[in-house]
């Protein structure tokens, strides 16, 4: 079944602590973390700190995403933090397989990111170093945006090609992702929904009830996609 990244960027950071323990308690098992650099992004969000403090005290795993010019600088900070996969952004270094293959090496899953003006094809030649494929389905920086659609026809050829060449990385889409686009990417088999402000954190019920209620609609999403045999 899909997996859920609730994005930290979204929480209530007044309250991190018990929103983090809030999130342990529905079962979450994975939690989404930006950290940007006020270059490649206008914008700041978590540090290595962040991810430090919530790799002592929780067993989630840390799906970092860094929104950051030069990201190979970073990589030995990420890993004494225990981060556990680290997505750069493409266009963010001219050498994507070297990056890939030095994250993997110390232990991490390594993550390549796709902006939504980025097509596919872009990743012609990494993707087999891959263990995961990030979609942007908004600009990336910051949160709140409107889902980009042609996202969904990125997140499904993403997948044809993972079939057709019998590689094995995961497709998770972030930005923008709420109830209705959620079962488009699972029909075209999204493997990672990363859920903010129109899900996990939508401040509806509370982040545990909003988890458990969006991790229903996932399981409902993935019965239908079942019973269609598939289909998109
Ligand atoms: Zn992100």
């Amino acid at each position: 079944m899909p997996i859920v990244s609730p994005t930290l960027a979204c929480a209530d950071l007044l309250n991190l602590g018990s929103q983090l323990n809030m999130l342990a308690e529905a079962g979450a098992s994975m939690v989404h973390l930006d950290i940007m650099d006020g270059h490649y992004v206008p914008n700041f969000c978590f540090d290595f700190n962040t991810v430090g403090v919530i790799a002592q005290k929780y067993s989630f795993t840390l799906d970092v995403h860094l929104m950051a010019e030069h990201p190979e600088q970073y990589l030995e900070q990420l890993q004494a933090a225990g981060a556990d996969i680290v997505t750069f952004h493409l266009d963010a270094t001219p050498f994507a397989i070297r990056l890939a293959r030095e994250i993997k090496a110390r232990g991490m899953k390594a993550g390549i990111a796709l902006n939504p003006s980025q097509p596919v094809s872009l990743l012609n030649y990494v993707l087999e170093e891959a263990d995961l494929i990030l979609v942007m389905g908004v600009e990336p920086g910051f949160s709140g945006q409107t889902f980009i659609p042609s996202t969904l026809k990125k997140v499904e050829e993403l997948a044809k090609i993972r079939r057709d060449k019998g590689l094995s990385y995961l497709i998770e889409v972030d930005g923008g992702i709420d109830d209705v686009n959620t079962p488009e990417c699972i029909k075209r088999e999204c493997d990672i929904l990363v859920s903010g402000a129109f899900g996990v954190f939508r401040g509806r019920k509370g982040v545990r009830e909003d988890f458990l209620e969006y991790e229903r609609l996932i399981k409902t999403a993935q019965r239908q996609m079942e019973l269609s045999g598939m289909e998109v």
